[in-house]
């Protein structure tokens, strides 16, 4: 069966912190994961973006055991935006896109964002310098803020 793989914004609720739940997830639901970026407020809350790979049958039964736990998950479209009136196609973030989400078309000239291949690792919101690729913080702000602020 072939394999798929799911990009999720994760956010743990402080009840389930010190839980090897990443852990339990994929021994479970036998999948393979990679972990893109992770973090804990000061509330306590943990943040993470993980790739799941297995067949569409596991990761959906690995979403599903991640909300009983009441793991809040976010698309990573929702989580990255580019203001497309700012951005100057200046190309630098092209070289830095660790998945290649932004890149330079070359008859244009113009960068493009493809949000489906965004890790929402946040990196080029802290080197864009017209502030042009912006995070969703955990008030639901829009901001361009520095890599592991
Ligand atoms: S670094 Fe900013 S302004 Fe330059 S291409 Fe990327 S998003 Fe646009
Ligand atoms: S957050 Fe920016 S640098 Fe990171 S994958 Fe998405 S577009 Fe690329």
């Amino acid at each position: 069966m072939s394999k798929t793989k799911e990009t999720l914004c994760l956010t743990f609720p402080p009840e389930v912190s010190g839980q090897p739940v990443v852990c339990n997830l994929v021994r479970i639901n036998d999948l393979d994961f990679n972990i893109l970026k992770a973090r804990i407020s000061p509330k306590q809350e943990g943040q993470m973006t993980l790739e799941i790979i297995g067949d569409r049958k596991q990761c959906r039964a690995g979403m599903r055991y991640l909300k009983e736990l009441g793991v809040k998950i976010t698309p990573v479209a929702q989580k990255i935006q580019r203001i497309e009136d700012s951005c100057v196609h200046c190309g630098l973030c092209t070289a830095l896109c660790p998945t290649k989400a932004l890149r330079m078309d070359l008859n244009s000239r113009e960068v493009l964002f493809l949000r489906e291949k965004c890790s929402a690792c946040g990196l080029c919101t802290s080197l864009c310098p017209v502030r042009a690729m912006v995070l969703e913080t955990e008030n639901g702000i829009w901001e361009a803020i520095a890599e592991g602020a």
